[in-house]
């Protein structure tokens, strides 16, 4: 994942109005996972450390030439301190990251899911430090919601009585989970999904093919759909997905990650109920039929992918979980009569389909 704001475009006037508007020494970046909140908290940080004077009014972004900025994009900038996960920093590249207190590393465990509330400890520690570099220091934390409760107390009084020059980003794609202490404690950013022009054209000069599908299928987000080509999720499949359910057919979804399935067929019930009311559909184009007398079966439906979604991350046996999500959702589909009449495809056959890696 990228962590240079200029190689997401959308966010270059995201970036500019926070930093004309934005002066409070905390902020709340939140919008939706795959918008790039994480790489606009990044750029806030690159811009505030950066050593190019602010001028005519403000800056509108880093220069990326200073050495402030080489030191950032190297993610060894003394000043700077991001707080991930240990399960997101090695596939967000920052691995080397090493801020836990000696000893603390669980070096053979799992890596955590969860910003522990040793890590933020270190980051209290690291802002009653002075700047190495002059230009005060910047604590990024994402996503915020991963902070359990101890955690988040922990980090809640130096949020409310800043040491010195340090200034906070906090990024979320659920600022409702977040303490409502913390959140009162922060000046917020929403940021919106881009413009679907904008992002279609970044996702194609990345080589993604039929970009509007994978666009579409993620509400908008550019680096999931990003993420799901790079995953080997093809548009072709996801237009074919309504018509794997209900035929019950699962083979070429068999490889996917839980959470993504239950969220693929949570989609699909969202835009079924949209057709059943006259609405538009969101996710998918090729749907089925659904008449308003299905209404009943995709509201059951979507309680019993409600309940599912809870169970994803962490389920009992995985491969049953999927066998039996599927079956769920051929079932709601034949009961919603979306089976029955569901137009024949010009899509290839099935048996072609494949989901990678
Ligand atoms: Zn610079």
């Amino acid at each position: 994942m990228s962590s240079q704001s200029h190689e997401l475009p959308w966010l270059d006037q995201p970036l500019a109005h926070a930093l004309r508007t934005r002066r409070a020494h905390a902020l709340l970046v939140h919008g939706a996972q795959g918008v790039g909140q994480f790489e606009l908290a990044l750029a806030l940080a690159q811009a505030w450390l950066c050593d190019a004077p602010d001028s005519p009014e403000v800056k509108a972004r880093a220069c990326g030439v200073c050495a402030n900025c080489k030191l950032v994009q190297a993610r060894s900038h003394p000043d700077l301190l991001v707080l991930l996960p240990e399960a997101l920093r090695e596939s967000m590249g920052w691995a080397s990251e090493a801020i836990d207190d000696a000893g603390e590393k669980a070096s053979k465990a799992k890596p955590s899911k969860d910003i522990k509330v040793e890590a933020v400890r270190g980051v209290v520690a690291f802002a009653q430090t002075s700047s190495a570099r002059g230009r005060g220091k910047v604590v990024v934390v994402h996503p915020a919601e991963r902070m359990n409760a101890v955690a988040a107390n922990t980090l809640l009084k130096t949020l409310e009585e800043p040491p010195g020059d340090a200034r906070f980003v906090l990024s979320s794609a659920a600022p409702d989970a977040l303490l409502p202490t913390i959140r009162s404690r922060c000046q917020a950013l929403a940021l919106a999904v881009p413009d679907g022009g904008e992002a279609l054209a970044w996702l194609r000069g990345k080589g993604v093919e039929r970009a509007e599908v994978l666009l579409r299928a993620t509400g908008g987000q550019p680096l999931e759909a990003l993420d799901w080509a790079g995953q080997g999720v093809e548009a072709r499949l996801w237009d074919e997905l309504p018509r794997l359910v209900a035929r019950g057919d699962g083979a070429a979804l068999a490889n996917w990650p839980l959470p993504r399935l239950v969220d693929a067929l949570q989609k699909l019930c969202h835009d079924l109920h949209c057709r059943a009311a006259g609405a538009q559909p969101r996710y998918f184009t090729q749907l089925p039929q659904a008449s308003d007398g299905a209404l009943p079966a995709l509201s059951a439906w979507a309680k019993a992918l409600a309940l599912a979604a809870r169970q994803a991350e962490h389920p009992w046996h995985a491969a049953l979980m999927t066998e039996s999500l599927l079956q769920q959702g051929q079932a709601a589909l034949a009961a919603a009569g979306a089976a029955r009449t569901a137009p024949a495809s010009t899509a290839e056959p099935v048996d072609s389909l494949n989901s990678g890696p």
